[in-house]
Order: C-alpha cells, then structure tokens, then sequence
C-alpha cells in the first residue's frame, strides 16, 4: 500500500450578505478527495445536492484502484434573475479509468419550481437542431442513436448563456472529458426573464512595502481558500503589520470577492492554486491550462489583480507542467502541516525553529488550527526582526541580492 500524506480539511465556508455558502472538503488520506459544492439556502434545492454528493460520495468508497483513488465534485453556481438559480455538480472519478458525470439543478424561488428546459427556452426543436448540427461538427464520431434522443436534461443557465452538458459516455464512450455547449440566450426566444447586471470593475494591485536589501525576510502562505477564516487571518496581519500569500482555489473565488479585494488592499497577494483542486499530475495540457487560466480569469473578475504566481495541488507537479504556463510555481520550505497536527503547540514547533532569512512558510486558509497559531508566529518573527513579505517581493529580493 502506498505511504500517502495525509490531509484532512473540512470547511464551511460562509458566504455574502444572502447567506449563500460554500462547503469544501479537501482529503489526501487514502485516496485524493475534493469537493465543493453551494449552500443556497434553499431547502429543497440544498437536499437535492447533498443527496448527491453523498451519493456520489459512497459510490466513490466503494470502488477500487491499483493506484491512489481520486473524486472530485467541483460546481457551478448561476444566477438568472433574483428568482432563479441553476446549479451544476460535476463528478470525476479516477480510478484505473477516469469518468466523468453531471448533475444539474435550475429552480425557480417565485414559485417553488424546478425548471427544465422546456420552461426555458420557448422554440426547443429550433434549438434542438442546432445543437445537433453542433455537436455532429465538433464530435464527428459520436453516437447516432444518442443524438437522435437527446432529453436535455443537464443544462445551467446565467444572464448571458444556457450551457448544456452531455454525459461523455453517452455521446461516445472513449470521450471522458464533459462536453458541454454554450448557447448565447439573445440567440433565442425566452419563457424566463433575464436580469442582466452589470458588474462594476475594480483594480487593485499590491501595496508596497519598506524592506531593504539587508532585511531578514520571510513570506507566509495560505492554501486553499478563500473561506470564512480569510478575514480572519486578515486581521491577525494587520494587527502585526504583516501581510502573505493566499494560494486561491478557483471555484470559491466568487463566494469572497470581498475577502479577496481586502487582501490586495492590506498588502497581501493573491495567487493560483488551480480551478477545482485535482492532481495535476494527472491532467493533460490543456485540462491543466484550463485549471490556471479558469482561476486566473475568475480572480481578474472579482479584483482587477492579475496573479504571477502558482501553487500545485497536493505539491505535486512535473518540469513538464511548468512549461505550460508563464505563472511561477512556488513551492515552501517551512511545512506547518497545520491540517495534519493541528495543534497550536505543533504547528509553532513545525514552523519556528525552521525559518531562515527567505523562508517560504505553508499554512492553510479554510481551517482553524493554523489561524490559532498565526498570532505566535507573526510575534515570534517579529521579535527575531524578521520583516513579512508577499511571494512576489520575495522573489524580487532574492533576485536584486544576487544581482
Ligand atoms: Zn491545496
């Protein structure tokens, strides 16, 4: 049996002023296990994914691989209007194989309805043609019989698109990636109203700090968040005049735009830690490229900060992966292993003795041990004069040093 790390972190990540939230659970015990899925506040509609992770959840444990055993549920959350909302739930299972599944809910607040497509759009035999001619083009292989009987049964819909997903099985079965279709909706005729919001445009950037060439450095890191215990860590920086590095998983980035915005304005950076947390090890090109450019596209949106800087899952990555992408892959060399230990005690022993002038310390956002720890660390530092700094300035230091 494989000696793997183990890695257990299990969070409930509150949400914006209308209680949306967020859980995420994040495992690397025996198996590489990450869900996230939305909290809506809608009873019926909350069941309904709960039930199917749990599902998908025990399907998972009962199944068995030669190689370490990876699930994945990652989600996507839209909005319509301020009555209807429409979820995705997409499953991958890495075994010897990899699958991939869907499951999508769009429901209506106003009159306690789940809405299928035909509540949608108003024309689906217009609609249904076109897609069928879409897919002939793009998957020239796939399964007539299928296509031919297409129930349209999986689709979200927002303010600009309705995203209709197909099992990849059941298009053709070598195809294990999800393939879905976005289809503009001012290219049809409506059954719903659309409220299309526009979003005001933020930019921020990192606030500079004073540190001189012969300042003893170090940067703190924060995986895997945002999350409730963002702010937080937040203030436990500010109180010490200190900043670090928040290594964000894509897909929560909306649920904390606001979390996110206040850590470039205290000074702290934002960085890449991929779209849903897999094993990138494992993916191809462009499902890695996808990974970075998805988070990278999603932290541009809700702050206007463009990261530099990269953060693999789990520490794993190849000199290939590196090469297929411009961010910089930042490792640590002062492991907390705060989700591990979880004692104060620990975490402080893990770290303290560890930190030399231009350490790299890992801790984790989304978790409570390492914040009960943070306050002695950053106190700790400070006594031994060390200055806090971002990743970025790290780097820079280091390379003005040896200039
Ligand atoms: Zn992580």
């Amino acid at each position: 049996m494989k000696k793997i790390l183990i890695l257990l972190i299990c969070i409930l990540l509150m949400g914006c002023e209308d209680k949306k939230s967020l859980v995420s659970y994040i495992n690397q015990d025996e198996a590489l296990i990450s869900i996230s899925y939305p909290i809506t506040n809608i009873n019926v509609l909350d069941d309904k994914i709960t039930g199917y992770v749990h599902q998908a959840y025990n399907e998972f444990k009962n199944m068995s691989s030669s190689d370490v055993p990876e699930l994945n549920i990652s989600y996507t959350y839209k909005e319509v209007n301020t009555d209807i909302v429409s979820v995705s739930l997409q499953t991958e299972i890495v075994t010897d194989k990899r699958v991939n599944k869907i499951k999508t809910f769009t429901y209506n607040k106003s009159n306690d309805k789940f809405l299928t497509m035909e509540d949608i759009v108003s024309d689906l035999d217009a609609l249904d043609y076109d897609i069928k001619k879409e897919l002939l083009i793009k998957y020239q292989d796939a399964d007539m019989d299928y296509l031919s009987n297409i129930s349209y049964d999986y689709f979200t819909v927002d303010d600009e698109n309705l995203t209709i997903y197909f099992n990849p099985a059941e298009i053709k079965s070598n195809y294990d990636n999800l393939i879905y279709l976005d289809i503009p909706l001012n290219s049809m005729d409506l059954l719903i109203d659309v409220d299309k919001s526009e979003e005001e445009k933020t930019y921020l950037s990192i606030k500079k700090k004073n540190v001189s060439l012969d300042d003893k450095v170090v940067a703190l890191t924060f995986d895997d968040g945002p999350s409730k215990y963002t702010n937080k860590i937040l203030d436990v920086l500010k109180k010490y005049d200190a900043c670090g590095t928040f290594f964000v998983v894509g897909n929560r980035v909306n649920f904390y735009k606001e979390q996110l915005k206040r850590t470039l304005n205290e000074g702290s950076e934002i960085g890449n830690h991929s779209y849903d947390h897999k094993l990138l090890t494992r993916l191809s090109k462009e499902e890695f490229q996808s990974e970075v450019n998805k988070t990278q596209e999603q932290i541009v949106k809700a702050t206007g900060f463009t990261p530099t800087l990269f953060r693999p899952t789990y520490g794993g990555y190849t000199n290939t992966l590196k090469g297929y992408t411009d961010l910089t892959f930042v490792l640590w060399d002062v492991d907390s292993r705060d989700w591990q230990v979880k004692s104060k005690d620990k975490i402080l022993k893990n770290i303290l003795p560890n930190v030399k002038s231009g350490s790299i310390i890992l801790m984790h956002d989304g978790l409570p041990y390492g914040l009960n720890a943070l306050e002695d660390v950053l106190s700790d530092l400070k006594n031994k004069g060390y200055k806090f700094v971002t990743v970025s300035e790290l780097l820079e230091l280091k390379k003005l040093r040896e200039s």
